[in-house]
Order: C-alpha cells, then sequence, then structure tokens
C-alpha cells in the first residue's frame, strides 16, 4: 500500500551495526521527513483509536520518539518504559533475558491503574523479548495490554511467535 513505500522509502538499512552481521534498520531519515513521520503518527494513532487505548506506554529510546506525538494526536497520556535506573520516582521493574546477560526495564508505578488499556509503541519489534517484559511489566501495573504497535517487525527473529502467548489476544500491528 501506499504508506507502506512512503515509510520502506525512508528507512534505511546500516549493515554491521551495532556489530558484525547485523544489518540495523535506521529510522532518523524516516523521522526528518515531516510527510513520512507525520504519516506514521496518524497510522499508529488509529490504531490507538481502534483498539480503545486510554494510555499509550513508549519503549526507550526511540518508542519514545514515536509514541509521544501518537499520544498527543489521539488524546491520551504518554508513559515512558525506561531502562533502569532513569526514573526518579517508585517504580515497578521488570527484567529479562538477552542474548548475553540480561536487562531491566521500569515505569512509574502511578502512571498506570486499573482500568487503563494501554497501547505499546516502539520502532522494532527483533525478538520481543523487549515487548514481552513491557506487556509483563503494565499487567503488574494492574493495567490491561490494549495493542502492540510498531513501524517494523523483524519476521525472521520470530518475535510476534513469542509474543503470541502473552498478548493474550491483543493485536500485534506493524505497520
Ligand atoms: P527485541 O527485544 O529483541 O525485540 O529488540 C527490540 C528493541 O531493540 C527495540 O526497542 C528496538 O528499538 C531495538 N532494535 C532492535 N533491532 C533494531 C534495529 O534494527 N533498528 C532499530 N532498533 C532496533
Amino acid at each position: 500500500t501506499e504508506i507502506r513505500e512512503l515509510l520502506l522509502r525512508r528507512i534505511r538499512d546500516v549493515a554491521d551495526y551495532p556489530e558484525p552481521g547485523v544489518m540495523f534498520k535506521d529510522i532518523t531519515p524516516l523521522l526528518a521527513d515531516p510527510a513520512a513521520f507525520t504519516a506514521l503518527t496518524d497510522a499508529l494513532a488509529e490504531i490507538a483509536e481502534r483498539t480503545g487505548a486510554t494510555k499509550v506506554v513508549g519503549l526507550e529510546a526511540r518508542g519514545f520518539i514515536l509514541g509521544a506525538p501518537v499520544a498527543v494526536r489521539a488524546g491520551l497520556g504518554f508513559i515512558p518504559v525506561r531502562k533502569a535506573g532513569k526514573l526518579p520516582g517508585a517504580t515497578l521493574a521488570q527484567a529479562y533475558d538477552l542474548e548475553y546477560g540480561s536487562a531491566e526495564i521500569e515505569v512509574h508505578a502511578e502512571d498506570l491503574t486499573a482500568g487503563d488499556r494501554v497501547l505499546i509503541v516502539d520502532d522494532v519489534l527483533a525478538t520481543g523479548g523487549t515487548a514481552e517484559a513491557s506487556v509483563q511489566l503494565i499487567r503488574r501495573a494492574g493495567a490491561e495490554v490494549a495493542g502492540l504497535a510498531v513501524l517494523m517487525e523483524l519476521g525472521f527473529l520470530s518475535g510476534r511467535v513469542r509474543l503470541e502467548p502473552s498478548l493474550n489476544g491483543a493485536p500485534l500491528e506493524a505497520l
């Protein structure tokens, strides 16, 4: 479709970044193009509205850049899920495994409450580890996951397959 072409044209493949053998998807050309960035924001805001989201959660760091304008466009609050140690208030934390070692993400506990329906926004779904941890975090905060929306899904890493059980029927939309 049209939007797919518009977005694809503005995603740059960077070979061997951040390490040899990895083809990094760089979205900075898309962010620099107002037509593409606006089309992306509108498409994600439409998903927020369609899924009945009451809040938008963005995953550090590119999920902040994409999620914040979506929240404004959809008339919803924005909540950052951050890497451990960055949020000043009382947090809930969720650890998850990486290929080597582990990582931890956090959210301000008071930002999510029972009755909230959360749309999670990020740029890239790779293995799904980050998204899966954020789903757990949101549920532990008492809120419901309305859906997960990403610009792009790296299908060969099977993140969708990994996430399916934890999404519990909530949609995973990759533009
Ligand atoms: P996952 O946890 O393996 O699904 O990795 C997803 C996280 O890594 C997301 O927050 C992405 O921003 C980031 N990521 C992984 N691969 C890429 C890429 O090729 N381009 C941009 N971000 C990526």
